[in-house]
């Protein structure tokens, strides 16, 4: 062959084989996000009787969306507690001050309005480009309070850290600090975090491989979640128990412990069936706090809260295994809480159901118990149908029918149709393997259903989603 024959070989040959790279390279599922982070996150307990705490992060933040960006946004929650901004429902009061704020190590101009934190860019960071972002602060915890709590001298640190929102849709998705819902949305971030506390203390928190519980201080890292929760803890009690390779770990204050055992053996039951039925859990370690809280229970990834209460330990029970479906339903796939908040909630709360029935062997109506409270305080109080996909400040006393019973209710007559739990179960299974580390939302839940059981229209989701713009085929 003649040398210029070699080359339009060598040209054709590299043209077929992009493009049939191009064809087989997997497609993100799901909304994507435009805004990527990584942080180096610090914080020291300086003060035990004030509650005061010593901050400071370091964000890497790349632009991958198409955009070029004048200013960053961040929630800085802590601000959400402080005198004129704090819920009414919450006791004390937070104080929380920014130091400094500096852009590539350089100081930079920002504004600060309850929990929305703005930076000004010198320069647009354009699509592709990285910013390092360190900010200073300080900060104390208010006590009788939700999710970032102190409580006797544990602390507990929810969102506690400037948190880079989603950038989606051309523009950056933040809302101002709810405490009737999640009103804070992030993507998976890689994280190191340094933490010291004064001695008798033991720091537990997301990572998996966590702070080593007869120090006082440390370093963890954890890779690809959506945010990271950290609680001091001091003079509690604590069990351990394991499902196949993952290590459960129950805390509770003195005052609790006779529940511990109850929140560890059910734990250890659902983290073995979801991991068994649905998918892998992503870490080897997952633990949970049983906590004076002003909220029932809470998910954040690899660490879970639920309130110690004792009027009846299946009630805590049905938290503890709601909180521990989260793992699933939020933590591998995630959602938008404040646009979508049903996709979450309906699915754990109908994986609860499913795990009391399908591994615990209760009757059908003992494993919709709490949905069917959800479903008859609704009748009880007269509340007007609403669609179960409304952004979550639509809903007022009615979101625990609508957006984590109706949903639930819904997907457990459908599974019924179809031969019941065996269905279900490969149902959420399918589903996690096509959106683990992706962001689902009501349409792309509908499309994949749909898909699933081959249904031709929407009559399934006719009479509980609100259906405009999603389409009919
Ligand atoms: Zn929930």
């Amino acid at each position: 062959m003649k040398k210029s024959s070699v080359l339009l070989l060598v040209v054709i040959l590299a043209v077929i084989a992009g493009a049939f790279f191009l064809k087989n390279e997997p497609k993100q599922a799901g909304l994507l996000n435009g805004a990527k982070s990584k942080y180096d996150l610090s914080f020291v307990l300086d003060d035990v009787e004030k509650g005061h705490f010593t901050a400071s992060s370091k964000i890497e933040v790349e632009n991958a969306s198409g955009d070029s960006w004048d200013h960053l946004q961040f929630y800085f929650i802590p601000n959400a507690f402080t005198q004129g901004n704090k819920p009414e429902s919450v006791q004390g009061t937070a104080t929380a001050n920014i130091a400094n704020v500096k852009l590539n190590e350089k100081e930079s101009k920002y504004t600060l309005t309850g929990d929305q934190l703005e930076v000004d860019l010198d320069e647009k960071l354009e699509p592709g480009k990285k910013v390092k972002v360190t900010i200073d602060y300080d900060f104390t915890v208010p006590s009788g309070s939700m999710r970032f709590n102190r409580d006797g001298d544990n602390f507990h640190l929810a969102q506690a850290y400037p948190m880079l929102p989603t950038y989606q849709n051309g523009e950056w998705n933040q809302v101002p600090y709810s405490s009737n819902y999640e009103s804070y949305h992030t993507g998976f971030s890689d994280f190191t975090i340094n933490a010291k506390a004064p001695k008798g203390y033991s720091i537990v928190s997301t990572a998996g491989q966590d702070f080593d519980l007869n120090k006082n201080s440390g370093e963890v890292s954890v890779e690809n979640v959506k945010e990271v929760y950290l609680a001091f803890l001091k003079g509690d009690e604590m069990v351990t128990r394991s499902a196949g390779d993952i290590e459960i770990r129950v805390f509770s204050d003195q005052e609790h412990k006779d529940l511990i055992n109850f929140a560890a053996d059910i734990a250890e039951k659902a983290v073995d069936y979801y991991t068994e039925n649905i998918g892998a859990y992503p870490d080897e370690q997952l633990d949970i706090l049983l906590a004076n809280d002003l909220a029932l229970g809470m998910e954040y990834p690899g660490i879970v809260q639920a309130k110690a209460h004792s009027n009846y330990y299946k009630d805590l029970q049905n938290t503890v295994v709601h909180e521990v479906a989260h793992q699933w339903f939020y933590g591998i796939i995630s959602n938008d809480p404040v646009r979508d908040p049903w996709v979450d909630e309906g699915i754990t709360e109908f994986a609860t159901v499913l795990f009391w029935k399908d591994k615990m062997d209760n009757t059908e109506k003992e494993a919709r118990r709490i949905l069917d409270l959800r479903l008859k305080v609704a009748e009880r109080r007269g509340f007007e149908p609403q669609p179960s996909n409304l952004p979550a400040y639509s809903y007022d006393q009615t979101a625990s029918a609508f957006v984590y019973g109706q949903p639930a209710d819904k997907l457990w007559s459908l599974f019924k149709k179809y031969e019941g739990t065996k269905t279900a179960r490969e149902f959420l299974q399918a589903y996690y393997n096509k959106y683990k580390y992706s962001q689902v939302t009501t349409e792309e839940f509908v499309s994949f259903t749909k898909d699933y059981f081959d249904m031709e229209d929407n009559l399934f989701f006719e009479d509980w989603l609100k259906l405009n713009g999603i389409s009919k085929e």
